[in-house]
């Protein structure tokens, strides 16, 4: 059994396996080469805000888990706190006084302030995304909880006299979602379920495959989540410490049992991918400008122009206009804009339950992570704005969706090395 070729068309994509194995060849080298440069291998994150959902107590004392942090010294002067406090003085976007950016409605995700003086530095070359023991428990409670943001309802319903899990169509009430009005800060909800909601995700944590028999958006959602599940996985499985002799290695039998069996796994990490891919081709114009306006230097630049050259020149990954797009009359663009709110709002609390990841080196990953997902949801559906609002990316959204690109383009890599590996065992057999 070939446990990680896969053929044929992806679904919810618009290519298959071998289209984007082939971009993945011209892209990975390119790639790997950027996120080397300074512009986006020094990032700044808080690491030590509190868990918002629970009290977390499942600190990773392994020394795999601790982050080196970088002095402020070290990262270019155009970068440092001190640097942007002053620009940001005269700069349109405001920071909230509780240190967080201010939420704009075209936002994903909670975004961090880069002012924050609660943050550290981090080069991320010197903490590479491996294998670290956390595990357990508390890495499960924090998986789990970010799928159970999956579950927000699968508007539009039929009946609106019935509530939505008996099959009735009331509208998603969003406000249950947001803790306020639509595009709100997602209310700390957890344990806050109402009973219809409660029912809507015991259905759905059953044994039921959750990408069968809902709409596209919900799918997406779980895709992209899984799909990053699985590339961690690969990271995991790829740089492994085999705790007996103190060497790092990939581990086949940790690919095989945590993807290799899994197939479903393995294409929402091509989905993700996918995605990406496509946030890069629309928006690369967007990207490329704002490392002009934040001191990006001129090799960087054109490293990324010659990306979003290779994305460009691909077959069209993702049609994202067949998402939020239910129809034309005034009730459905109604419909899809609640859908599209409960989608922001489900996403950017799982960027706040990343502050319950209890070892520092997988949060530091996890919130890059979903930072740069959210910034290439945020490129693919805000940027016709409802409310005409200009769409901002920040200098730290902007190394997080390449870093992040980066990611899953070195996942689709080790797919490649663990079916040699895989094969290599075969012939031996
Ligand atoms: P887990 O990976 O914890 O999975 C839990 C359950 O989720 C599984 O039993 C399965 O039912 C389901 N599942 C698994 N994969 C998928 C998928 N792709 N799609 C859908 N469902 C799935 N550990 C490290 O060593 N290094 C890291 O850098 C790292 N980063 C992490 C980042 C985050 C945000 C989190 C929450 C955890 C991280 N961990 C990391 C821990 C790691 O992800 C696992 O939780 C841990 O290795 C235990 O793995 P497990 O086999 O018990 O299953």
């Amino acid at each position: 059994q070939n446990y990680c070729k896969p053929t044929g068309q992806i679904h919810d994509a618009c290519c298959d396996y071998e289209t984007v194995e082939s971009v993945n060849e011209d892209l990975f080298g390119r790639l790997h080469e950027l996120v080397a440069e300074p512009y986006f291998r020094y990032h700044k994150v808080d690491l030590a805000k509190e868990c918002p959902f629970w009290e977390e107590d499942g600190s990773c004392m392994n020394r795999a888990c601790g982050v080196e942090t970088t002095d402020e010294d070290h990262i270019p002067e155009a970068w440092r706190s001190s640097t942007l406090g002053k620009l940001n003085r005269t700069s349109a976007r405001t920071s909230s006084p509780a240190g967080c950016k201010e939420i704009s409605d075209s936002d994903f995700c909670v975004l961090e302030d880069e002012l924050d003086s609660e943050g550290v530095y981090v080069d991320l070359l010197l903490n590479p995304e491996r294998f670290t023991g956390y595990a357990g428990p508390s890495s499960s409670r924090v998986w789990q909880s970010i799928y159970l943001e999956n579950c927000f309802s699968p508007v539009p319903y039929i009946d609106p006299s019935r509530p939505s899990w008996e099959g009735g169509s009331g509208y998603a009430d969003v406000s249950a979602f947001t803790g306020g009005g639509a595009g709100g800060l997602g209310g700390l909800r957890m344990g806050g379920w109402g009973e219809g909601e409660k029912r809507l995700m015991g259905s759905l944590a059953g044994p039921k495959d959750p990408t069968e028999e809902v709409c596209l958006e919900k799918r997406v959602f779980y895709r992209v989540i899984s799909g990053l599940h699985a590339s961690i996985s690969v990271h995991i499985c790829d740089d492994y410490l085999d705790q007996s002799t103190g060497l790092w290695s990939p581990n086949l039998d940790c690919f095989i049992t945590r993807i290799g069996q899994h197939p479903e796994r393995l294409e929402n990490m091509y989905f993700t991918y996918v995605l990406l891919l496509r946030a890069l081709s629309r928006a690369g114009p967007q990207l490329v400008q704002t490392l002009e306006a934040t001191h990006a230097a001129r090799n960087e630049v054109e490293g990324l122009r010659g990306l979003v050259s290779v994305a460009g020149g691909c077959p069209s990954t993702f049609d994202e206009s067949t998402m939020f797009s239910g129809g034309k009359e005034a009730q459905d663009v109604r419909v899809e804009q609640l859908l599209k709110d409960e989608f922001k709002a489900h996403f950017r609390n799982v960027s706040r339950i990343m502050d319950c990841v209890g070892c520092d080196k997988c949060r530091l990953w996890g919130k890059m992570q979903i930072t740069g997902l959210g910034t290439a949801l945020k490129l693919l559906f805000s940027s016709d704005s409802e409310d005409g609002e200009e769409v901002v990316l920040s200098r730290s959204e902007v190394v997080a969706f390449v870093n992040t690109l980066h990611r899953l383009s070195e996942s689709l890599a080790a797919v490649d090395r663990f079916r040699t590996l895989w094969a290599h065992r075969n012939d031996a057999k």
